[in-house]
């Protein structure tokens, strides 16, 4: 049954109902990371032993809560992108990805469970160019996500196989086979329903909430691809996906910089232009939030110069707003204090780079953001 952009029909809510679910979800999550965030900050100073040394179990204590805290963001940051694949809140970004490397990261990353649970992992790449022009994020959700319902779907003694190929257009496409449970015909019209799940039962033993398949739907739709199920019950279940190479849709990506500095301006201008990203700039923290709304940057990055509160309320502002939720502040700060720090993380910003930076690192720091 291949599912397409048109085929909307019973996945989704009322018109418009979505929007509101995706702004709720975006501000809620917002409010989950911000005190999270702080936390972990609160953390890792303690780790670093600034106030004073930790004895060994002490270390392994915060260790504990440092591990913990970050998988919790995890799972925060997942109902986050489910809600921004379908959405508007999800920039999309087109550029060369090393596709064969984001297959083989998500297959590593599942190698370990699938061998415990028995189950063997083949793929075959040999028909895919190194790079493709997509929006990296949602085609790794996608990936992450039939991939890991492969694994979590076949008993011990079971074989995945994955494939990928490059099209005569340019498109990819690529196939999950696996031997597992199988999925019933009636069931294979719904399982890319929001929240939908072949049999309670079943959910009971291997868990998930049924978003994984309705996100990698709303992530096609807005790739303009398509995914298509096979499945037998008891022998196993094929998913074949294609998505459109997006070359032409490929856009420079915006970063705002509030920056006072003239030789500062002019090397990171030339920084992020050397790096295919347009830069703009803005003097006052007060013109942030306006430029913002204008532009639609996919990152901010902000100065803040004493008085270090202004910057601090600026991102409180943009993280509040439907839009600011998810979009990335990288704070910039000659003062390096734990409590810059923690004041900047728990207003939501997402990184901290003291000054003076070494470029190549704020360049790093930056991409890693949009990934
Ligand atoms: P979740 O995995 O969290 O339950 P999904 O949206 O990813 O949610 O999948 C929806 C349902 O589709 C699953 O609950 C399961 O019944 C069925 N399903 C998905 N992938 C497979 C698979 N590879 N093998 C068997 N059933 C599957």
């Amino acid at each position: 049954m291949t599912q397409r952009p048109s085929d909307s029909g019973d996945s989704g809510g009322p018109e418009g109902g979505g929007d509101v679910v995706s702004r709720v979800v975006a501000n809620l999550t917002h409010e989950l990371k911000t005190p999270l965030h702080s936390m972990l900050a609160v953390a890792q100073v303690l780790l670093a032993e600034i106030d004073g040394p930790l004895n060994e179990e002490q270390k392994r204590q915060v260790g504990i809560i440092l591990r913990n805290g970050e998988h919790l963001l995890e799972l925060i940051v997942g109902i986050l992108n489910f809600s921004s694949s379908r959405e508007e809140t999800h920039r999309l970004s087109f550029r060369e990805v090393e596709i064969k490397q984001l297959f083989e990261d998500v297959i590593s990353g599942l190698r370990h469970v699938a061998e415990k649970g028995g189950v063997r992992l083949e793929s075959d790449f040999s028909l895919l160019a190194e790079r493709f022009c997509t929006d990296k994020a949602l085609v790794r959700r996608i990936v992450e996500n039939l991939l890991s319902n492969a694994v979590k779907f076949s008993p011990g003694g079971g074989v995945i196989s994955v494939y990928a190929k490059t099209l005569s257009d340019g498109g990819l496409q690529f196939g999950v086979a696996d031997s597992g449970i199988g999925i019933n015909r009636e069931a294979q019209g719904a399982i890319f329903r929001e929240f939908y799940q072949a049999d309670r039962g079943d959910t009971k033993r291997f868990g998930g909430v049924g978003l994984g398949l309705a996100l990698v739907k709303a992530a096609l739709d807005r790739l303009g691809g398509s995914v298509d199920v096979k499945s037998e019950p008891n022998r196993g279940s094929l998913f074949t996906v294609t998505v459109p190479s997006s070359s032409n849709r490929r856009t420079r990506r915006k970063i705002l910089i509030a920056e006072r500095d003239e030789g500062v301006r002019l090397t990171l201008e030339e920084c992020f232009r050397r790096e295919g990203y347009e830069s703009f700039f803005v003097d006052s923290l007060a013109d942030v939030f306006r430029k913002v709304g204008e532009l639609r940057p996919e990152l901010i990055l902000l100065d803040i110069s004493p008085p270090v509160e202004e910057g601090f309320s600026v991102i409180s502002e943009i993280k509040k707003s439907a839009w600011g939720a998810e979009l990335p502040v990288i704070i910039m700060s000659a003062l390096d204090g734990p409590r810059e720090r923690s004041r900047g993380f728990e207003c939501g910003a997402s990184d901290f780079i003291v000054k003076p930076f070494d470029v190549t690192e704020l360049i790093a720091r930056v991409q890693s953001q949009l990934e």
